[in-house]
């Protein structure tokens, strides 16, 4: 018992608590109703005692909410909740994990300057480095995710932010993250890591030496595929330099996102688990299949960089799993028509395990030479498994393989 509890006050004493413990109660301040469970303040603006009380809030001098463009209890809770778990100063929600990614660039980067961006990188984060910020004088190099020397060998004396996602998308290829750090930090730049398919259940980039987490928080934060958004997360003094941006360009989290995801990080540690589980049960099945040519998992022991992945990533290797077929395309095809349940979307993150054929979707657009030239061939398939039972979703590739060969 908290005995000289009051409103306002945090929920919970929690010194030294555990991360299940901290994704179940941080950042909640309970409102004088004494609601168990966290509130959700649709509310644009706020009111004020008086007109001084309003001007101290405006100018910042004393603490209060102003308009929800700018603070929301309901999202503050959220960014608390989130920012105990990766073990950041503070963290920023964002409408969605693009605009996350833009508000980062926005915050720390000017014409002129210069950033590195991984090769193996989320499609619409490509177009955004390559059609928008590159109209706006910012120079961007591509580098091999796996190869710390060739970032080394990139950086410039303009570069002012390392970008990258591990593991990558598809092909689960690893970034050593504590070494681009290093590099980064030597060439006076932010090393910047989107840590959508890890979260901080299985991966905290931070510890390991990176300025800046970026979230999709649309995928496992959410789990259930239900709402966009994202979050941005790091030291207090970065972090305000991305409030500034926020608040002013304008898109920022909508509480009652903010809430479902609140209450998708109390599960967040038991359900990565259990897709990390499935996921290797499958990874290993899969490697055993006659159909199957390669498997890609950095939970396998065939996985080039396996040793890496288990110091980096100690709560899992993550939840999607990419396959080449023997057959190329139409194998891949006939195999994707085969299943039953499994749904045929791009999506992942969600309860509901998904199949995707890369080279005629997500990569679908790029020239046939650059799909090779990235690893994505055209028997490539691509599983981002859910919390299903484990044998029926077996079952269903097993139609898939049955029809592919
Ligand atoms: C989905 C995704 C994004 C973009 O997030 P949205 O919430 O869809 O805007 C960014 N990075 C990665 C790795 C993603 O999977």
């Amino acid at each position: 018992m908290i005995t000289d509890w009051h409103p306002g006050q945090l929920d919970s004493d929690l010194s030294g608590a555990d991360f299940d413990t901290l994704a179940v109660r941080a950042g909640y301040r309970r409102s004088p109703e004494g609601e168990h469970g966290e509130a959700i303040f649709t509310t644009s603006s706020y009111v004020f005692r008086d007109a001084a009380h309003a001007a101290a809030c405006f100018a910042g001098s004393e603490p209060g909410n102003v308009y929800s463009r700018y603070t929301n209890p309901t999202v503050r809770t959220f960014e608390e909740r989130l920012a105990a778990l990766e073990g950041a100063e503070k963290a920023v929600a964002t409408a969605s994990g693009m605009s996350a990614i833009m508000a980062t660039v926005m915050s720390f980067c000017s014409a002129g300057d210069h950033v590195l961006v991984s090769r193996s990188i989320f499609g619409a984060t490509v177009s955004l480095f390559d059609k928008y910020f590159k109209r706006f004088g910012i120079e961007v190099t591509y580098v091999a995710i796996d190869d710390p020397q060739a970032w080394k060998a990139a950086c410039q004396s303009n570069t002012r932010l390392l970008y990258l996602e591990s593991p990558s998308n598809p092909l689960a290829e690893l970034a050593d993250i504590g070494a681009l750090a290093a590099i980064a930090h030597e060439a006076g730049a932010l090393l910047v890591v989107d840590n959508c398919f890890c979260t901080p259940a299985l991966q905290q980039p931070l510890k390991l030496g990176a300025d800046v987490v970026i979230h999709s928080a649309t995928k496992y934060i959410d789990g259930q595929g239900r709402c966009l958004g994202g979050a941005v997360a790091g030291s207090k003094e970065l972090m305000t330099e991305v409030v500034g941006f926020l608040r002013t360009a304008g898109p920022s989290m909508s509480p009652f996102n903010a809430w479902v995801f609140l209450k998708g990080l109390e599960t967040l540690r038991l359900r990565m688990r259990a897709h990390c589980a499935s996921s290797m049960a499958l990874a290993l099945w899969l490697e055993q299949q006659p159909q199957v040519e390669k498997v890609y998992y950095a939970g396998l022991d065939s996985h080039p960089q396996h040793t890496l992945a288990c110091r980096q990533q100690p709560g899992g290797f993550g939840a999607v799993v990419s396959f080449d077929i023997r057959g190329g395309q139409e194998a891949a095809w006939r195999f994707i028509d085969a299943t039953r349940m499994i749904s045929i979307t791009a999506n992942l993150g969600d309860a509901k395990t998904t199949i995707t054929h890369p080279a005629s979707t997500t990569h679908g657009r790029l020239k046939p030479e650059e799909r090779a030239g990235m690893g994505i061939g055209d028997g490539l398939l691509r599983i981002a498994v859910g919390l299903e039972e484990l044998e029926d979703i077996r079952a269903d590739l097993q139609r898939g393989l049955n029809a592919a060969g």
